[in-house]
């Protein structure tokens, strides 16, 4: 069975499953239902704005993906900063025993809702190259409102 991952589009709030995108992946694709695109990444739908990804150049592209990230990393960071008190961090580094103890920052819960791709994982973790945005733009967002084809390619 292949995993899914349950995102939320940071748009409009549609739920919808992902195929469980490799770690460290970062993967970007249309909302099949409000068709703004998103960045899905550690198990998250992130806002992405489509003007910048579709007609930007390749650094204000890669200025918005990095601001979008490190908006998410700054949340994540600051939840488990937050928790991480000096007693518990010396507990962890000094127990063998606290192992299972270690301090985490853990994703939201996840709800189950009916299947749909929002975008596909990629085959390596590597950053979307200038000729694949194009390829999308050509190929893929002519189908956008077909959520099948999507499926069709991916599943
Ligand atoms: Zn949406």
């Amino acid at each position: 069975m292949i995993p899914l991952v349950e995102v939320i589009c940071p748009h409009c709030g549609a739920r919808g499953e992902v195929m469980l995108p490799l770690l460290g992946a970062i993967v970007i694709g249309p909302c099949p239902n409000c068709h703004e695109l998103v960045c899905v990444f550690c198990g998250r739908a992130l806002p992405l704005r489509k003007d910048i990804i579709l007609e930007g150049t390749p650094t204000e592209k890669r200025e918005h993906i990095l601001q979008v990230l490190r908006k998410f990393l700054d949340e994540r960071v600051d939840e488990l900063v937050h928790q991480m008190t000096h007693e518990e961090v010396e507990q962890i580094v000094n127990d063998a025993d606290a192992r299972d103890e270690l301090l985490m920052d853990e994703p939201d819960e996840l709800f189950l809702d009916e299947p749909r791709v929002l975008a596909s994982p990629r085959a390596n973790g590597d950053a979307i190259t200038q000729a694949e945005v194009e390829d999308f733009v050509k190929s893929d967002l002519p189908h956008i409102d077909n959520r099948h084809y999507f499926k069709a390619i991916f599943d």
